[in-house]
């Protein structure tokens, strides 16, 4: 749905969402700067996110660990020899692709080939069509989809060098069914590090390597015995982290969903070794909730269970979200064994294990994992508000309905008259007593209407609005955002009306 997509990038900006990074000297790519609204919402995601999982647990931790980290955890962490990309070039057209991305390029043109063939079949044979008989017979697409299928379960971060070949044959074969690249031209596929370096130190000379941390993950891991030991932490037990990754993407696209610069929440919760098919469970069922309490629609989400693992886990899924191009993921949940403490145990020469009292034996714990791109689950909360709504009267208005917990500003204070010195002072006075508690704004711009509207777009949950009437019985008119209903309620009760809608 690119027409929603666009609109969604426009209103983030218009609305001092999300900002291009250095606009002025026109952007960098696939980095991307949250504004005054942005920033809000994005921290109270990462609150909401933060309440769920160290507030209400009183077995899970917090921390928030340096992005530089020691060189030799990344490659401890198989990051400096397996965090690839496998790119390709067009020797033609010098246009550089991931190879797996590309791939799925030509899998959408081919499908959509295949559709328009299927409604042309259609037509020519009227009743008589069968379309999965019309599918299952047409060799050529069958033969697609096979090749396609078991190259991408190749895909990952583990292709080897004989599946490189493979792949940029198949590429080839795609080029020529089904044109992207203009030309034929290509060069071989090779793997590249999506790891930023930096260097640590003045001299050239005594300079120590550093990379910026892709992900949060190892932060916890190398901090695991402190935190279990200064917080006489018990198994089952874990650490959360917010923080920023970087990792140097290739496909630079679609907004703020996979960015050079973001931020992730993760959460590493540490157990016993046997029990993770249990807890993979748990945390499954545990994460889905959390989303699905935000009221975006169940229908949004879907699990997508990996087949193929990951060297480091024996299993792993996908929370999907129905982002404006499709499902796409969000967050992962990983139960990655005890490959990490392992590997940091053997790097390190230090022993990360922990003593079970209780069974009088000591063990490499396992690890199950969560882990959500916060910036990706902005984008799912503000291109699932954005709304264009008809009216009764044959009007529409721009809406953003966000969840009324994250919401940016929570009420805005609109006097009715704006040279109404009595009014302006009202006004006022409410915002001194609210703002202690939630943010709130002042607007005395423009007819009441438009104020509605700009506070609709703006996604505020609440406008309040004060008139001659407040003065003499102190009361207000409060509007609802998404049921754009009005009550008359007394001053007093405002915080209290307001509160139950904001709080969790
Ligand atoms: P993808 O396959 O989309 O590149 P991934 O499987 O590499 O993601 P993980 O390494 O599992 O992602 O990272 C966990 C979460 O971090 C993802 O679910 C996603 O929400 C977020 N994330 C990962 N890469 C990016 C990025 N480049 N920009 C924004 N968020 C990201």
């Amino acid at each position: 749905n690119e027409e929603q997509f666009k609109k969604v990038l426009s209103h983030a900006k218009e609305y001092g969402y999300v900002f291009q990074s250095s606009e002025i000297y026109d952007g960098l790519s696939a980095v991307y700067d949250y504004a005054q609204n942005g920033v809000e919402l994005k921290k109270n995601i990462r609150d909401y996110w933060w309440k769920a999982m160290v507030q209400m647990n009183d077995n899970i931790v917090g921390i928030d660990s340096a992005i530089f980290m020691h060189p030799t955890v990344w490659k401890a962490s198989g990051h400096v020899d397996a965090f690839n990309d496998p790119l390709i070039d067009n020797k033609d057209s010098k246009k550089r692709y991931r190879a797996d991305v590309l791939i799925e390029d030509y899998c959408a043109k081919i499908e959509a080939k295949i559709d328009k063939e299927i409604k042309k079949a259609a037509k020519r044979f009227g009743d008589a069509f069968n379309e999965q008989e019309f599918v299952s017979t047409n060799a050529r697409v069958l033969g697609y989809k096979e090749k396609i299928d078991s190259i991408l379960t190749r895909m990952g971060k583990s292709l080897q060098a004989e599946d490189l070949a493979d792949v940029k044959a198949l590429i080839e074969e795609l080029e020529i069914a089904c044109p992207i690249s203009g030309s034929r031209n290509w060069t071989d596929v090779k793997q590249f590090n999506l790891m930023f370096g930096t260097k640590l130190g003045a001299s050239a000379d005594s300079a120590m390597d550093l990379y910026l941390r892709p992900e949060t993950a190892q932060g916890i891991f190398v901090n695991f015995l402190n935190v279990q030991k200064t917080g006489r932490m018990k198994i089952p037990f874990g650490i959360a982290q917010t923080g920023k990754a970087f990792r140097n993407e290739i496909v630079a696209r679609q907004f703020i969903f996979r960015m050079r610069e973001f931020e992730q929440m993760e959460m590493q919760f540490f157990i016993k070794p046997g029990t993770q098919a249990d807890w993979f469970e748990y945390w499954k069922e545990h994460r889905m909730k959390w989303h699905t309490s935000l009221g975006l629609g169940e229908e949004n989400y879907r699990f997508h269970d990996h087949e193929k693992l990951a060297h480091y886990a024996d299993a792993a899924t996908d929370i999907e979200f129905n982002f404006p191009f499709g499902f796409k993921e969000l967050e992962g949940i990983h139960s990655r064994t005890d490959f990490d403490l392992k590997q940091h145990e053997e790097f390190s020469g230090k022993k990360l294990q922990y003593f079970d009292h209780e069974d009088n034996e000591s063990y490499t714990p396992y690890v199950l994992e969560t882990s959500i791109g916060l910036d990706r689950m902005f984008l799912a909360v503000f291109s699932n508000a954005l709304q264009d709504e008809v009216l009764e009267d044959g009007s529409t208005r721009t809406v953003l309905k966000l969840p009324a917990v994250l919401a940016p500003t929570k009420a805005a204070i609109l006097p009715l008259v704006k040279k109404d010195e009595g009014l302006v002072k009202l006004s006022k006075d409410i915002i001194d007593d609210l703002k202690w508690d939630f943010n709130v704004v002042y607007d005395e711009k423009d007819a009441v209407g438009r104020r509605y509207r700009r506070q609709d777009a703006n996604g505020t949950p609440f406008c309040i609005t004060v008139d001659g009437e407040s003065l003499e019985d102190n009361t207000v008119t409060i509007r609802h955002r998404d049921t754009m209903e009005q009550q008359r309620v007394k001053i007093e009760d405002l915080k209290s009306i307001i509160k139950k809608e904001v709080d969790v």
